[in-house]
C-alpha cells in the first residue's frame, strides 16, 4: 500500500550533521511518496497525486557513491560477479575527473610510458574500457568516452544507474554500520533511498565514509607521523589544488575575444609561469592552472572554482589579445570547464596507511590487491600563483604493490573505497591519487564485497579470516594484475590436458629491415634472458669514420623491475667506416631468467640498423634523465629507459647467439598473462608463421562450456583516453583473427576482428570433445603471433 511519507529535512541533518547544499529545494520540508520498486528505479508518475516528490526505496547488494572510471569499473565488477548494484552518480555523464565535463586522461602505472614500469597497464575492466575507448576513439574525443562509459553500465542488467543524483545523507544501521544512502536526483525531482549490505565510497570528496563518520585524514602529515622524509616547506601547502581546462579551436576566421570581467587581468604579474603558456594549450597539458590554497577542499570547492574560472578567462584573454602570441586571430574558446578537475581532499583510514616508504622500497604485501606506479607527484596549494615548479615528483624503481587493508574503512563494518579515497598518506596519496590506480583497488572491493556476501562477513574479515588470496585469484580472473601473484585457477581443464604447438620462436635474429637509427642517445634492447650464460649480440652499425663504439648489459636489482641499476659488463670494440657489423661479448652468467638491458652507447656520427619486426616481451628503450639520489627526501638514483610511442620506437636489428629460448610452452601456462617477473608469459610463434596452432588434449571426452583466451593488448602502451591520439585503434600485437575447432575438426568458434586482450567463449550448451585446437591467424607479417593464456572449463 501506498503511503505518502512526509520527511523532514531536519531528520537527515540528524543522522548525517550535513549542510543542504545546491539542490534547489523547498526550505522547510519535502513531502514524499515512498514508491516500491524492483528492477528499475522509474517512478510510476500515474501513482503520484499533486504536491507530492517521489521516494523511491530499494535495497541491493552493492551501493557505489560516485561514478569516476573508479566507480564504474567497481560497478561492473561487481554486477558481472552477481550482485546486485546501484550506482549514485551527481553529474549527468559518468566519468567524473575523466568525463567530457572535466577531461582528464585515464592512466596509472605507466605514466605516458615515461618512467620505467614496463607492460605496467592496469588491467581488470578497467583495461576493457579504455582498450574499447582506443579501439572507437583512438583521436581522444572525450564525449565517446562518455558515451562509452554509459553503454557498459547500461550493458549490465544487475546495475541500476541514477545519474544526476546526489547522495546527501545517509542512515546507519547500528553505530557503524550503514544502512542506506539518501539521495536526490535534481531533473525528475525524486528521492532515493537505497539500502545495502555493503557500500562502497568512490565519490572523491567521501560523502559516504564522512557522513558515516569513517575516519579520515586531510592534508599534509608531519614527517614523524608515519617516518617520510618527502616533506616539503610549510609554505608549500598542504593540498594538492583544483583544476581547470579550456579547450580552444581554429574557427577559420578572425574571432573577436571580449574577456569576461571577472578574468584575471596582469597574468606576467601574477602569474610566475606565465611563460609557460602556448598558443595550443588545451585539456591535460593545463594541469598547472591549479589553486587551492588552505581553504577547505570540499565546502570551499564553490569558491575554488570560481578563482579557477578568473585564471582560465585570464590566460585565454592573455594567450588572443596580449599580442605576445602569433596567429591567434582565428582561435577560439571551444569549450571551458564547468566544474573543476578535483585532486585531493580526504583520505579515509583502513587498517593499513600506505606511506612513502612503501612505495621507495616496493614493499610486497602479502594481501596485495592493485599496484600503482605513477611518480609520488605532490604539487604547491598555490598552485598557478606559487614561485615553486608546479610540481615536485619522485619514482620509485618499479610499481609498488597496495594492501587491501587500505581500501575499506577501520571502524565502519560495510564501506569500502576506491579511486582517491583509499588509505594513504598525503605522501603516499602523491602517486596512487591517479585514476587507474584507484580504479584498481575499487575493482578489488567490489570482489571482496561479492566474498563479503557469500561469507556473510565484514570487509575486515576478509582479511582476518584469510580471504585474501581467494580475492586475489578472483581478481586476476577477470585480467585484473597484481604485481609477484600468479593465478591458479583448480577449475582450468587446461592445466590438465597436454598441450602441443605448432611451433615456437627461439629467438636469434631481428631482422635488418628497418632505416638507420642515430645514436644520438643510449639505446638499449630490452630482451627476457635465461640463466646462466648471457648469449652474444651482433648489431650492424654505420660510421662516417673509423671509431669506437662502447656496449653495456645492465639488469634490475629486483627480479620484476626494469630499472636497469646494475651494471654487469662494459666492452669497447673498434668499428670501421661504413657498415660493420659488431659481434658484443659480455661474458656474464645470470643466476636466474630475467630481463637484460643490453645498451649501444651514443655516438656522434654512428647509426645503427633498425629492425621493423616488433614481438610481445621485446622492446626498444631510450635512455632519458636520470633521477637524483636525495637522501633528504629518501629516493634513489635512477637511470630511465623509456620507450617511444609508435610509429618510433623500432627494435634494433639483432643477432642473439645462442638463440633465445624464452617463447615455448613453459611460458604459456604460468597463470600471468603479460610479460613480469622475468618472463614474457606468452608462447610466442615464429616469425614465418602465418598460422600457428595450439592444441589442448585430454584422455577422456570433456564437457566444455567456457573457454578464454588472452592476448597480448601491449600492456606497456600508455591509453590515454583523451586529448592524446594514439597510432592504431588496434593494438599491433592482438590477434585479430582466430578458430576454435573441436576433436573432429569442426569450428566451434570463430572471430575475424577481434581487438580486446580477454576473449571469453561462453559455450551455452556445453561441447564434447577430447581436444580443442586454437587456430590463430597473423595479423602483421611483422608481428609473430602471440597468446598469453588459455583456460578451458566446464
Ligand atoms: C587537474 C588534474 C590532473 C590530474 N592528472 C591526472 C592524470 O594525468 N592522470 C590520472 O589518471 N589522474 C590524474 N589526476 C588525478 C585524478 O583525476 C583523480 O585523482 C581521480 O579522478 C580520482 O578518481 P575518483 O574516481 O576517485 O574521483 P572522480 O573522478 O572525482 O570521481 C568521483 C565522482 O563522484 C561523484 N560524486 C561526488 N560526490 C557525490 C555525491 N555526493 N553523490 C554522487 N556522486 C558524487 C563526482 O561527481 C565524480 O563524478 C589529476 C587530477 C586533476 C584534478
Amino acid at each position: 500500500m501506498e503511503t505518502p511519507n512526509r520527511i523532514r529535512r531536519r531528520t537527515f541533518f540528524k543522522t548525517c550533521g550535513l549542510a543542504f547544499v545546491g539542490m534547489g529545494l523547498p526550505e522547510k520540508s519535502i513531502a514524499t511518496k515512498n514508491i516500491d520498486v524492483t528492477n528499475a528505479l522509474q517512478v510510476d508518475v500515474n501513482r503520484l497525486s499533486s504536491q507530492e516528490l517521489p521516494c523511491i526505496k530499494k535495497q541491493v547488494d552493492y551501493v557505489v557513491v560516485g561514478g569516476g572510471v573508479a566507480g564504474v569499473c567497481s560497478a561492473i565488477t561487481a554486477a558481472r560477479a552477481g550482485l546486485k548494484v546501484v550506482l549514485i552518480q551527481d553529474r549527468p555523464v559518468l566519468g567524473g575527473n575523466a568525463s567530457s565535463e572535466v577531461r582528464l586522461w585515464v592512466l596509472g602505472a605507466t605514466s605516458h610510458m615515461g618512467n620505467n614500469n614496463r607492460w605496467a597497464r592496469e588491467g581488470g575492466v578497467l583495461d576493457e574500457l579504455i582498450v574499447e575507448n582506443i579501439y572507437r576513439n583512438k583521436e581522444g574525443n572525450p564525449i565517446f568516452f562518455d558515451a562509452l562509459l554509459l553503454e557498459k553500465v547500461w550493458a549490465e542488467p544487475n546495475i541500476s544507474l541514477l545519474l544526476n543524483t546526489a547522495v546527501y545523507a545517509i542512515e546507519m544501521d547500528g553505530p557503524n554500520q550503514v544502512g542506506k544512502v539518501i539521495a536526490f536526483c535534481s531533473q525528475n525531482s525524486t528521492q532515493y533511498e537505497i539500502g545495502a549490505s555493503y557500500f562502497c565510497d568512490t565519490s572523491g570528496d567521501g560523502i559516504v565514509g564522512f557522513l558515516a563518520g569513517a575516519a579520515f585524514r586531510v592534508g599534509a602529515e608531519k614527517g614523524d607521523v608515519f617516518g617520510e622524509k618527502f616533506i616539503l616547506p610549510d609554505d608549500y601547502g598542504k593540498l594538492l589544488g583544483h583544476s581547470m581546462y579550456f579547450y580552444s579551436k581554429d574557427a577559420g576566421h578572425p574571432v573577436k575575444y571580449v574577456a569576461p570581467a571577472f578574468a584575471l587581468k596582469d597574468i606576467e604579474e601574477k602569474v610566475p609561469r606565465y611563460k609557460d603558456i602556448q598558443r595550443d594549450s588545451s585539456g591535460c597539458r593545463l594541469w598547472w592552472l591549479e589553486w587551492g590554497d588552505d581553504l577547505d577542499h570540499v565546502f570551499e570547492s564553490e569558491k575554488i572554482k570560481d578563482e579557477l574560472w578568473r585564471v582560465v578567462y585570464g590566460v585565454w584573454d592573455y594567450i588572443k589579445n596580449s599580442g605576445k602570441f602569433k596567429d591567434v586571430e582565428n582561435l577560439t574558446l571551444e569549450w571551458v570547464s564547468t566544474i573543476p578537475g578535483k585532486r585531493e581532499s580526504r583520505r579515509f583510514e583502513g587498517d593499513y596507511v600506505l606511506k612513502q616508504q612503501d612505495i621507495i622500497e616496493q614493499k610486497n604485501f602479502e594481501d596485495a590487491i592493485a599496484y600503482g606506479g605513477w611518480a609520488i607527484d605532490l604539487h604547491p596549494g598555490a598552485g598557478v600563483y606559487s614561485n615553486y615548479p608546479g610540481c615536485t615528483q619522485y619514482h620509485s624503481k618499479g610499481v609498488y604493490t597496495i594492501p587491501y587493508r587500505s581500501i575499506y574503512s577501520r571502524n565502519i563494518t560495510n564501506l569500502f573505497f576506491g579511486g582517491r579515497l583509499i588509505s594513504v598518506s598525503h605522501i603516499a596519496f602523491g602517486s596512487t591519487r591517479v585514476i587507474a590506480t584507484g580504479t584498481l583497488c575499487a575493482q578489488a572491493a567490489a570482489l571482496a564485497a561479492v566474498i563479503c556476501k557469500k561469507n556473510n562477513i565484514s570487509p575486515k574479515e576478509v582479511y582476518s579470516k584469510g580471504f585474501v588470496k581467494k580475492l586475489q585469484m578472483d581478481l586476476m580472473q577477470t585480467g585484473h594484475y597484481i604485481p609477484c601473484i600468479k593465478l591458479e585457477n583448480e577449475d582450468d581443464l587446461a592445466l590438465k590436458g597436454k598441450i602441443f604447438l605448432s611451433d615456437f620462436l627461439r629467438l636469434s635474429e631481428l631482422p635488418e629491415d628497418g632505416t638507420w637509427r642515430s645514436l644520438k642517445n643510449d639505446i638499449g634492447m630490452l630482451l627476457p634472458l635465461g640463466k646462466g650464460k648471457i648469449p652474444e649480440f651482433t648489431f650492424t652499425v654505420k660510421a662516417e669514420e673509423a671509431t669506437t663504439l662502447d656496449f653495456e648489459f645492465y639488469v634490475s636489482s629486483r627480479l620484476g623491475n626494469y630499472t636497469p641499476d646494475i651494471c654487469l659488463s662494459k666492452k669497447n670494440y673498434s668499428i670501421e667506416k661504413g657498415v660493420s657489423s659488431v659481434r658484443v661479448k659480455y661474458g656474464v652468467s645470470l643466476k636466474e631468467e630475467q630481463y637484460g638491458l643490453v645498451v649501444v652507447k651514443k655516438k656522434e656520427n654512428v647509426s645503427v640498423a633498425q629492425s621493423n619486426v616488433r614481438l610481445t616481451g621485446v622492446l626498444s628503450l631510450f635512455q632519458g634523465r636520470i633521477q637524483k639520489k636525495d637522501d633528504k627526501y629518501g629516493v634513489d638514483e635512477i637511470p630511465f629507459y623509456t620507450p617511444e610511442r609508435r610509429p618510433g620506437g623500432k627494435n634494433l636489428a639483432i643477432k642473439i647467439a645462442p638463440a633465445l629460448d624464452r617463447f615455448g610452452l613453459s611460458q604459456l601456462q604460468t597463470g600471468v598473462f603479460r610479460p613480469a617477473n622475468g618472463n614474457v608469459n606468452a608462447w610466442v610463434a615464429p616469425l614465418y608463421c602465418k598460422t600457428a596452432r595450439l592444441e589442448c588434449r585430454w584422455n577422456a571426452v570433456q564437457v566444455i562450456k567456457r573457454i578464454i583466451l588472452w592476448f597480448d593488448l601491449d600492456y606497456d602502451h600508455a591509453m590515454e583516453s583523451c586529448l592524446m591520439g594514439h597510432p592504431e585503434s588496434i593494438m599491433p600485437f592482438c590477434i585479430q583473427h582466430y578458430k576454435i575447432k573441436d576433436d573432429s575438426g569442426h569450428i566451434i568458434y570463430e572471430v575475424t576482428e577481434n581487438h580486446q586482450a580477454k576473449n571469453e567463449i561462453c559455450l551455452h550448451n556445453g561441447i564434447r570433445t577430447n581436444s580443442l585446437t586454437v587456430e590463430l591467424y597473423q595479423t602483421s607479417p611483422h608481428i609473430p603471433i602471440s597468446l598469453f593464456g588459455m583456460q578451458v572449463f566446464k
